[in-house]
């Protein structure tokens, strides 16, 4: 198990660390501040130095618990060495400030519009969400988007904490569908992403501290690909 230190400081940009398996240009640390792709938000980039050798990572995975490092060359030390991590500051915050926007875009949608929605992606530079709300056309999405700086201009806290199982089973917020509660069943502990008193998810994702920090959306692109997937497109300036 790697410890993930990007779920105890949001904020860390640099670490140390200790190799606990390499495998050619596959490297696995005790713990990190990579984020590892999962929940439409991309894995880190940086780099990597251990023994006075630099490496630029390329990738990061989760496999069972452990953090897997994509180095753009193989690794030459072996486990047990010492490594410091540096992760690609401005691109990890673009992502943090499009991760926690696109929650309170699908906040907006549900609370005030009652809609679902169907996963998104994130980049570094736009975002975008599919919603289930046959009603919504490029007119409403800008409504939305007016809706949602509205929010932002709010100043909630973001926070992340990890609950029980029978917590979140007995949360109807969390819990919604049957394969929500399928997946809540499997996890020991369910990590939550709180926005205020606005928002609650289950989420594995980094965020910004404050919604302030996100800045101002803009609507970048509708797409109707059918009555019940409605892609909206944002950038943040
Ligand atoms: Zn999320």
């Amino acid at each position: 198990m790697t410890r993930k230190l990007y779920w105890e400081d949001a904020y860390l940009k640099e670490f140390d660390a200790m190799v606990s398996r390499a495998d050619a240009n596959l490297l696995a640390l005790d713990k990190t501040a990579f984020y590892a792709t999962s929940g439409g938000q991309p894995n880190d980039m940086g780099k990597i130095i251990s023994e006075g050798k630099e490496y630029s990572v390329l990738d990061v995975k989760e496999e069972n618990g452990e953090v897997v490092h994509t180095l753009d060359r193989n690794f030459e030390g072996t486990a047990g060495a010492k490594a410091d991590g540096k992760i690609d500051w401005e691109r990890r915050y673009a992502l943090m400030r499009y991760h926690t926007a696109l929650h309170v875009l699908c906040a907006v949608v549900e609370n005030k519009h009652k809609g679902g929605w169907k996963g998104g992606m994130i980049y570094a530079d736009k975002a975008h969400v599919d919603f289930d709300l046959p009603i919504l056309n490029k007119e409403l999405a800008e409504t939305v988007v007016n809706e949602v700086n509205s929010e932002i201009s709010k100043g909630y806290s973001v926070s992340s904490r990890f609950i029980t199982r029978e917590e979140a089973l007995a949360d109807p917020h969390l819990a919604k569908t049957e394969p929500g509660k399928e997946l809540i069943r499997k996890l020991s502990q369910v990590r939550i992403v709180e926005i205020g008193d606005f928002d609650i998810q289950m989420d594995g994702g980094t965020h910004v501290s404050n919604t302030k920090e996100i800045g101002t959306v803009r609507l970048a692109g509708f797409d109707n690909k059918g009555s019940h997937r409605k892609r909206v497109e944002i950038v943040i300036r």
